[in-house]
């Protein structure tokens, strides 16, 4: 059974949410719950169906969640249908499971360097951070795939590991997965949540890449033991997630041209990280080390002279170029002379003058 954290203990359902549920059974009158008079709702009936106007599950839309849960089955997690919670944005997943698990103290592993949101969650209920390879943890939270910051996959190897270490220690494992499907080369990517049957797991991904940020949506699914206060933690924060949104993605999904979009998505950025690859050797070759990543949307560099890259961004920024100092992705000591640069907003121009002016900058401290 996993640790839960203290908070849980006081973890009740919404009753209304509950009630709520009953209500639309034909012939129900409802005194129960605040629901504005359908008549009153905007009227845009040649759009969406007016029902989505009106307050939904906190799970999600039944059919949002049917579609997701398949996609899950096909990567061999033990997702049911039921058993998915549609988020807004994945962000709130990693709050989500911060509430569940996370009290001052619990013993949290993250990779070094890590999502610098999510360690800023973490840290906000008090997590103690450890690496990834601590079987103390209460908690292990990963990116395997095309990890944010460094664009890194885990080996199949590594991914088996981390599974078993975590089933070993009575670790819950946290595998949060939004770049999956950026993937630019043929590498090992099976979900580890896939090898963790009988454990306690959470796995999480988001439409933000696929498809776009500004709806807000994501998605988890968990192992059995934690999924229903998952849930009700969900209420608690926003009852549930815009059903405007899950509609205009459920329609996308479910569009035969999602697979098509998926491929076309993947070929574009896949010229935009070798166009970046090749102009990082041009300006950057004598000054870095990077590994070109097989998908996501960042490179990771490393300067050979370790310079502060936070004080580095102030002049770049007052130049005209803006990138992530690397320092801001660790737990705890950070490393010094490291970068994120994401290649997939910028056009090649663009690319090129901001390399330019980065790679000037970097001589010019290093000559100082
Ligand atoms: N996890 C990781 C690793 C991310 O990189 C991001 C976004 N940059 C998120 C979660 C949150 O994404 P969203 O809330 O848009 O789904």
């Amino acid at each position: 059974m996993p640790t839960f954290s203290d908070r849980i203990d006081g973890l009740r359902p919404s009753p209304i949410r509950t009630i709520l549920s009953v209500v639309d059974r034909p012939g129900m009158v409802s005194f129960a719950g605040g629901l504005p008079a359908t008549t009153m709702l905007p009227d845009w009936s040649g759009s969406f169906a007016p029902d989505l106007l009106q307050y939904g599950p906190s799970e999600g839309e039944p059919a949002l969640r049917r579609a997701v849960a398949e996609r899950l089955r096909a990567l061999g997690v033990d997702a049911p249908d039921d058993r998915v919670i549609i988020l807004s944005g994945s962000q709130q997943g990693i709050d989500l499971v911060a509430k569940l698990l996370v009290d001052p103290g619990t013993v949290t592993a993250v990779e070094q360097p890590t999502y610098l949101a999510a360690l800023q969650v973490f840290r906000f209920y008090g997590a103690r951070f450890t690496d990834l390879a601590d079987p103390t943890a209460s908690l292990a939270y990963a990116v395997p795939t095309f990890a944010n910051p460094t664009g890194a996959c885990m080996s199949d190897a590594a991914r088996a590991a981390l599974a078993d270490a975590c089933r070993d220690s009575g670790t819950v494992l946290f595998e949060d997965d939004p770049y999956r499907e950026l993937a630019y080369d043929a590498v090992d990517r099976a979900p580890i949540v896939a090898r963790m049957h009988g454990a306690s797991w959470v796995y999480q991904g988001s439409f933000s890449k696929t498809f776009a940020p500004g709806l807000r949506l994501g998605f988890m699914t968990a192992s059995a033991d934690l999924f229903d206060r998952l849930v009700i933690l969900k209420q608690a924060v926003d009852l549930h997630s815009s059903r405007l949104s899950q509609q205009i993605v459920l329609d996308a999904v479910s569009d035969g041209d999602w697979t098509d979009r998926l491929e076309r998505l993947a070929d574009f950025y896949r010229a935009r990280r070798d166009d970046f690859d090749s102009l990082l050797t041009r300006y950057l070759g004598d000054l870095a080390d990077w590994r070109r990543p097989s998908g996501g949307l960042f490179f990771w560099l490393t300067l050979r002279d370790r310079i502060d890259t936070r004080t580095l961004l102030d002049d770049a920024v007052a130049a005209g170029v803006a990138f992530m100092p690397g320092e801001e992705f660790y737990a705890d000591e950070p490393e010094l002379g490291t970068m994120r640069l994401n290649f997939s907003h910028s056009d090649s121009a663009d690319a090129d003058r901001g390399l330019a002016i980065l790679a000037d900058l970097i001589a010019e401290r290093i000559a100082a």
